[in-house]
């Protein structure tokens, strides 16, 4: 039987209630697939600065490091929303994206069938589905180049940020890009703003150069104001998308709106080796926290790329994402999917479905 070691990081408000459906979710899986899941808990977020001032405690830190493999909920919430940026929950996120060296960022944008309706376009427009990954660079780019005020010689005030990638860094983080089309259609599209941006004209020169490696790859390069444009007018025709932080931030938000909810969201960050860090995109919604409101599939949908990414259990991640697609089409929602005609359920009871389906 095969071993694995999860660090499970629930955070705050609704982080436990869904994390709680994923872990059991797994535990299911593992059943099936002959595996066992080693499950530890660690603080992160506002929980952790009630209980250690930290956001993010050596301890998880170390917990993360020594793990196959992290599962995270959400943090932060209006308690702690008066702490000054950097001891604030969130900043627990960064801290832990950079101490593990996460610096690819996975986002697929998914619409199962039966959610089609949920989504704001038109439904000629997804009549063909989507199904998009967005590998976003996580660690570099204008997020971390180097900024600050300054004064022009009129004396007025000025602010500026500095796009700065090196070729390691790109060819890194369009390797991953790569090697995903690879297990899916095969078509890569690099996104870059390289009419005008100095640092897009290497972003594009490092992702040619890397693309003779992976000649099985269709690689396009495109604008970001295209893209963000071919997304919405015609989002089928994309396979994975590769693209640096800022633009990444962008585009994966805009792809994601258009499959519906935000509670069906996954994500991945990954960096050299195998460990990687999974947790939804949306955040702790204080609004709905306790209340067994909560969608847990966004939850879920990350303890399934969990299996892929980290685990290398393709095989019993599909079995969990066709479960998500069964329990959908039965009927049953939950409320922030639910349409007339289906079946409201809580967030435990479709964590149980799910795992019901495994
Ligand atoms: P949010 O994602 O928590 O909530 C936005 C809206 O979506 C709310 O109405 C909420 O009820 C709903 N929602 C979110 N997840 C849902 C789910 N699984 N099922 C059903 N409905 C869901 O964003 P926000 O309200 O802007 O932020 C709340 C707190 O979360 C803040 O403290 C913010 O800083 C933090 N946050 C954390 C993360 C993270 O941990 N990765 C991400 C974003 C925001």
């Amino acid at each position: 039987m095969k071993k694995f070691s999860i660090a499970v990081l629930p955070g705050d408000g609704i982080g436990p209630e869904v994390t709680k459906q994923a872990v059991n979710v797994l535990k299911a899986v593992g059943k099936k697939y002959s595996a066992e899941f080693v499950f530890k808990e660690g603080l992160i977020g506002g929980c952790a600065i009630d209980a250690c001032g930290k956001a993010l405690p050596e301890e998880t830190l170390k917990l993360c490091r020594e793990s196959d493999a992290v599962l995270l909920g959400a943090v932060g919430g209006p308690k702690w929303d008066d702490l000054p940026g950097d001891q604030r929950p969130e900043a627990g996120l960064l801290g832990i994206r950079a101490g593990l060296k996460l610096y690819a960022n996975l986002r697929p944008a998914l619409i199962f069938p039966s959610l089609k309706g949920a989504s704001p376009l038109r439904p000629d427009l997804v009549k063909d589905g989507l199904d998009v990954m967005v590998v976003r660079e996580l660690t570099g780019g204008i997020y971390f180049g180097r900024r600050g005020r300054t004064t022009t010689a009129e004396g007025e005030a000025a602010a500026f940020d500095t796009e700065i990638y090196s070729v390691p860094e790109v060819k890194r983080v369009a390797r991953v890009a790569f090697e995903i089309a690879k297990v899916r259609r095969k078509r890569l599209a690099s996104v870059d703003k390289a009419n005008v941006l100095e640092s897009s004209r290497l972003w594009r020169e490092a992702v040619t150069e890397l693309s003779l490696e992976y000649p099985e790859i269709e690689l396009t390069h495109m604008y970001v104001d295209n893209a963000a444009m071919q997304l919405v007018r015609n989002p089928a025709q994309f396979d994975v998308i590769v693209t640096t932080n800022m633009f990444g931030d962008i585009l994966s938000d805009e792809a994601s709106v258009i499959t519906g909810s935000i509670g069906m969201l996954p994500s991945a960050s990954l960096g050299d080796g195998k460990l990687g860090l999974y947790e939804p995109v949306h955040g702790s919604a204080p609004d709905i926290a306790g209340q067994d409101k909560a969608n847990p599939l966004a939850s879920i949908l990350s303890a399934a790329m969990m299996l892929k990414y980290s685990l290398g259990l393709s095989e019993a991640a599909d079995d969990m994402e066709k479960a998500v697609n069964r329990v959908l089409e039965s009927g049953c929602r939950t409320a922030d999917i639910a349409t007339p005609g289906t079946r409201l359920v809580g967030t435990e009871e479709m964590g149980k479905l799910i795992a019901d389906c495994i």
